[in-house]
């Protein structure tokens, strides 16, 4: 399923096309692997393609290309909301994020997910599917190892710039959203060898918005918290006023963080809140401002 934006607008496709689908898609999933390069040059072949459905093509092409898909809605929902709250979910795709999406779907949020690179199929596909279902997907680190990422300024913007390009492959959306590994407040980038405001500055000139988080769920401390506890982290760091953007993750060993969102989002909701995801229009949330570091 690699050429992912190729596949979207077929699976809207009458079902009259269904059996001549089936055959695209086995014969792109053996393309080989210098096809996915190709595919984002043929927004125009997919979009001829997807004109046997004259309703759905119509959709696709006004939204092709934002992030999140759902631009426009995600950018009035947070317009219009008193208090706001972020859902982040980084390093995924996992083997849980299927579930954290249909989280989401069933209380019907939008959230948006920091990802790092993954080879395997059926997560490849959980991370397609997040941009379909109009979350906001954002860079995060391709490796996450913090010696490789950190190693130098130059590492560090491969690393940025190698992880767009992933995500766009998979996904079929540039995005310029970031999360620095360990936060832009980490001191791990320093002590490898890596200015983390040089990383800033490189960030700003270049078109990225980086964002951080006020509230930590603390699934990663490496303490076994219940999806209840998992949740008073976050809750009980909230008061009833002010915006929150909420640090989780989505990885195959956080299965209580899944379980955890129910109580987060029902209590938040009934105090008010509106989930919302990054758009450009977002307030930053930042623990290492440009304007304290200076050019
Ligand atoms: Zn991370």
């Amino acid at each position: 399923m690699k050429k992912n934006g190729f596949v979207a607008p077929i699976i809207t496709a009458a079902a009259a096309v269904t059996a001549l689908i089936i055959i695209m898609i086995t014969v792109s999933g053996n393309e080989s692997g210098e096809k996915v390069a190709d595919n984002n040059q043929t927004t125009t072949a997919e979009q001829t393609q997807s004109q046997e459905t004259e309703s759905t093509t119509t959709t696709i092409e006004e939204e092709a290309g934002s992030n999140p898909k759902n631009k426009k809605a995600a950018e009035e929902l947070e317009k219009k909301a008193e208090k706001k709250v972020y859902l982040t979910f980084d390093d995924g795709p996992s083997a849980n994020t299927d579930a954290v999406l249909d989280v989401l779907k069933k209380y019907d949020i939008k959230a948006t997910f920091f990802d790092i690179e993954k080879e395997d199929e059926a997560e490849k596909a959980a991370l397609k599917r997040c941009y379909d279902e109009g979350h906001t997907i954002a860079i995060h680190t391709m490796s996450h190892d913090y010696d490789e990422v950190y190693a130098s300024l130059d590492n560090w913007i491969a690393d940025v710039e190698g992880q767009q390009k992933y995500l766009e492959e998979v996904t079929g959306v540039k995005t310029f959203y970031y999360r620095f590994p360990g936060g832009s407040s980490n001191t791990i980038a320093a002590k490898r060898g890596t200015n983390i405001e040089d990383c800033i500055k490189w960030l700003n000139k270049n078109g990225f918005t980086y964002y951080d988080w006020n509230i930590d769920n603390e699934d990663s401390t490496g303490v076994k918290f219940t999806p209840s506890q998992l949740a008073d982290n976050v809750l009980d760091y909230m008061s009833d006023e002010g915006d929150y953007m909420i640090l989780l993750h989505d990885t195959n060993a956080k299965g209580t963080t899944v379980e955890s969102l129910p109580k987060i989002i029902e209590t938040l909701q009934n105090k008010g809140f509106t989930f919302c995801q990054i758009t450009d229009n977002s307030e930053y949330f930042q623990h290492k401002k440009y304007d304290q570091v200076g050019d």
